[in-house]
């Protein structure tokens, strides 16, 4: 049997749907038995390790496992020294303060002196330094938002998604630490065997990820509008233009990204297109 490379998911919770579909949109069959600790890819040399999220900075730094998914807020918070890879876009959220929505906010001089409840004291203790705070941190491992409410605080320093958390417990987010989102990360010294089977990995992950952020689009047009539509299209090249059976009319080919997209489509149509398709595209090979 030969080299395997170690990769660290959360064992459960909010990042592991996601990691576990991204190894699957990479072709990576897993074998997924309940309530496993560990299991071996079938058709990649690949081991899974289940871990608890708050764990997996550590178990990288240690060499336990090669790589992981992980938050990268979680990977500042552990302070551990590793190679953030790759951003794979979910588990998106922000480290931010919140105050009672009563209180009088005017900036952070308002902190100075009062007492704050967090989950993640590093990455807070690094914040209040850096803006010369000082505060009395609480460190409570689940439910901060109730904090204020409880009297335990006068505000606190949490993640933040939608804000709907802060907003059920009538609180006000007031400063960004940090953004964060699920990344691969590595360790720092990892042999030249699996750091090849790392490229392999990191060059499926890369297409996979710019698939979703490409849409594949289709246009009729007028031949005398071709001109004007290609300098709309921005595309991987230049677009394909092949006629249509209809005569002075073609057909375009290109892709688009996603963030692009509506305004492109609006362009388009100014432009004389018509008949347009977009398709998702399932791996884009860069
Ligand atoms: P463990 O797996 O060690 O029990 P946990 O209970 O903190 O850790 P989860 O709550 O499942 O784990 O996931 C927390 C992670 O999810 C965060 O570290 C962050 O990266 C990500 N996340 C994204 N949005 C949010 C949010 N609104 N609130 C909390 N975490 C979020
Ligand atoms: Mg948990």
């Amino acid at each position: 049997m030969g080299e395997k490379l170690k990769i660290a998911v959360q064992k459960s919770g909010r990042l592991k749907e996601d990691s576990l579909k991204i190894l699957k949109e990479c072709g990576i069959s897993i074998d997924n038995g309940k309530d496993q600790l560990k299991a071996s890819a079938f058709n990649f040399p690949l081991e899974v390790l289940y871990l608890r999220n708050s764990d997996i900075p550590q178990y990288v730094e240690d060499g336990v496992a090669d790589i992981a998914i992980v938050g990268e807020n979680v990977v500042i918070e552990k302070q551990k020294e590793l190679d953030v890879l790759q951003k794979l876009g979910f588990s998106k959220c922000r480290l931010a303060m919140a105050v009672p929505k009563d209180v009088d906010y005017n900036g952070l001089e308002y902190f100075n002196g009062k007492k704050l409840a967090t989950s993640y004291p590093n990455s807070l203790r690094q914040f209040l330094d850096t803006n010369n705070l000082d505060c009395e941190i609480h460190e409570i491992s689940g439910s901060v938002e109730i904090a204020p409410n409880i009297g335990l605080a006068d505000g606190i320093c949490d993640l933040v998604s939608s804000g709907s958390t802060l907003f059920k417990n009538g609180l006000t987010e007031v400063e960004e630490i940090l953004v964060s989102e699920a990344c691969l990360v590595a360790n720092k010294n990892i042999s030249n065997l699996k750091s090849a089977i790392l490229d392999r990995l990191l060059f499926r992950m890369k297409s996979v990820l710019a698939a979703k952020n490409n849409k594949y689009i289709l246009l009729n047009a007028p031949n005398d509008k071709i001109d004007d539509i290609i300098k709309v299209l921005p595309g991987m090249n230049s677009p394909t233009v092949m006629p249509l059976a209809k005569d002075g009319w073609s057909s375009l080919h290109s892709v688009i990204t996603e963030s692009d997209f509506w305004g492109v489509i609006d362009q388009l149509k100014l432009s004389g297109a018509e008949g347009i398709l977009i398709i998702p595209i399932q791996k884009m090979v860069l």
